[in-house]
């Protein structure tokens, strides 16, 4: 057993050596001055960029109002960001909370009060979060194993294999429609079309976990737009406030309520600066910029060798370690993540200019190069 020693901060990450002070835009300063352009977003998150006017204005107009006054009560921006949400998504009703990983529990614990039912089926290879509830549904055994036991009633499946577990016990088929944290993996289609069809022939909802691909990131506002297959429920986070933490789980309208009054709650969910930010993010992810999304993920596609994923969440493929490769884009004032060990992950800001990712482009092929 090892002890805590060194920076008081648990060790739970492995972090970059960079200490970042200012951002703006597609690109963050150091401390020591250095400007680095952000290829990874905050994991997917600063969708907008850095200190996007639009965000920026919305969050400092409400905290110069109301920060906080807990769900007793109501607040204008969290009913605004409702509206928006549920006109997007064709009809929805929302929870919010403050993160991804509770925007499933909040699944989990909705499905199993609409169904009454108790089983879960997720995908070999997913991610979903780190509590109890959703690393039980996390098909990566590796991030498991030291937690369990975890909650019982949860079947992983490959694409292929979901029909063989989904059955009169399921409350739920729990898929991300691009696996982020798994390597940035899509499904397809027509994974998702006999999904759909599997959980209304045996009475179980359909929830689609876009807490990465949601809010624009794959060139729709939800990923489900591509395919058509709409969920009974789906999850947004990452992207969502641009920055402040924010989650959310929306149902269907017409879908099983399954929440009453004090079956679930957040103190700080449905916070109104996050809120208030939020309403802007969505506002902003208009057509124009969703174009700009699929056009710009085309340029990384085009330009680099073996590109995976959808709009501006990307894998490049690189068949070795992928870290050194990420650490020598670092070195070279670029940031990139992995999927997976032998993969670099690109999700930069969906407003990244056209200059910006042939800088980008040009960089990494260097660093895969050498
Ligand atoms: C990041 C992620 C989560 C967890 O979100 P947190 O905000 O880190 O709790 C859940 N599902 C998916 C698909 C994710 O990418």
């Amino acid at each position: 057993m090892s002890v805590l020693t060194g920076t008081p901060l648990l060790p739970t990450y492995a972090r970059f050596p960079v200490t970042f002070v200012d951002g703006e835009g597609s690109w963050l300063v150091a401390d020591d001055g250095q400007r680095y352009l952000d290829l990874i977003a905050g994991i997917a998150v600063v969708s907008l960029g850095h200190c996007h006017p639009a965000p920026l204005a919305a969050a400092h107009a409400q905290l110069e109002r109301l920060w906080h006054v807990s769900n007793l009560y109501s607040t204008e921006p969290m009913e605004h960001l409702a509206e928006r949400l549920s006109a997007r998504f064709g009809g929805a009703h929302a929870f919010f909370c403050n993160s991804g990983t509770e925007a499933i529990e909040a699944a989990l614990k909705w499905a199993r009060k609409a169904t009454e039912k108790t089983d879960f089926v997720a995908l070999e290879g997913s991610f979903h979060g780190r509590t109890m509830g959703s690393l039980s549904i996390t098909g990566q055994p590796s991030k498991r194993a030291p937690f369990e036991p975890l909650i019982p009633g949860v079947h992983f499946a490959t694409p292929e294999t979901i029909a063989d577990h989904v059955g009169p016990q399921t409350a739920a088929i729990v898929l991300e429609i691009v696996q982020g944290e798994g390597g940035v993996k899509p499904l397809s289609d027509e994974v998702l079309h006999d999904a759909r069809e599997l959980a209304d022939d045996n009475g179980a909802m359909l929830i689609f976990d876009e807490v990465q691909t949601g809010v624009g990131r794959t060139g729709e506002f939800f990923a489900w737009q591509h395919s058509g297959v709409k969920p009974d429920a789906v999850t947004l986070a990452k992207g969502l406030a641009n920055g402040l933490p924010i989650g959310a789980l929306l149902v269907r309208d017409g879908a099983p309520t399954g929440f009453v009054p004090g079956d679930h709650a957040s103190t700080f969910g449905g916070n109104p600066v996050a809120c208030a930010a939020a309403c802007a993010v969505v506002d902003a992810i208009d057509d124009v910029l969703l174009e700009h999304v699929r056009d710009m993920g085309a340029l990384f596609a085009e330009a680099l060798p073996e590109v995976r994923g959808a709009g501006l969440l990307l894998a490049v493929e690189l068949h070795h370690p992928a870290g050194p490769v990420a650490h020598a884009a670092l070195e070279k004032g670029v940031l990139v993540g992995t999927a997976g060990d032998t993969a670099l992950r690109l999700a930069p800001p969906l407003t990244i200019s056209r200059e910006e990712v042939q800088h980008g482009i040009a960089t990494l092929q260097e660093v895969i190069a050498s």
